[in-house]
């Protein structure tokens, strides 16, 4: 089973490549999504795709699902990973399923980052303290999803790089 610093260093070094393949991609093959034609800005395009792809590889990690260095980089956010890691087996396609693990780790972490606000505004109300940063942490995450849905030219990208991500880290595995 290929260790953290195999799966990172494939991230890495594919990364490279990657950034260099999506720019003459956008260009030779002219994707389009609704209005939006991707040769517009074929930068910022390939800079959201290596980015989703690079969070998607050393932080989004398939291995969420163990104890793993990727689970440890979380710090002490880690705990949002905790339940995850519970209740999701190692390798299971849940996790390193080629759509189904990144979409469902960005869906799980949505909905921890609410539960974290949720305690946090709480715990806030508890104590006396303003409310003022959990609300603020409110306005923000309603608006991530309508922001992406009116923004292909930003979700698709990282759409792109997120599943690329999962998909590199599985064929790994298999090796
Ligand atoms: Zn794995």
């Amino acid at each position: 089973m290929p260790n953290y610093k195999t799966h990172d260093g494939i991230t890495i070094y594919s990364a490279c490549a990657l950034g260099p393949v999506c720019y003459w991609a956008i260009n030779q093959y002219a994707p389009t999504v609704g209005e939006y034609a991707f040769t517009s800005a074929p930068l910022t395009t390939t800079l959201l795709v290596v980015g989703a792809y690079l969070f998607s590889g050393l932080l989004l990690s398939n291995d969420l699902d163990t104890y793993s260095r990727p689970y440890r980089r979380w710090g002490p956010l880690r705990i949002l990973w905790y339940p995850y890691q519970r209740l999701v087996a190692h390798r299971s396609v849940l996790s390193h399923g080629v759509l189904i693990g990144p979409l469902l780790r960005v869906f799980y972490l949505y909905v921890m980052v609410e539960v974290l606000l949720f305690a946090v505004y709480h715990g806030a109300v508890l104590t006396g303290y303003s409310t003022q940063m959990a609300q603020t942490g409110f306005h923000m995450v309603a608006n991530v999803f309508p922001y992406l849905v009116a923004h292909p030219q930003v979700s698709v990208p990282l759409l792109v790089g997120l599943v690329l991500g999962g998909i590199t880290h599985s064929i790994v595995d298999w090796f």
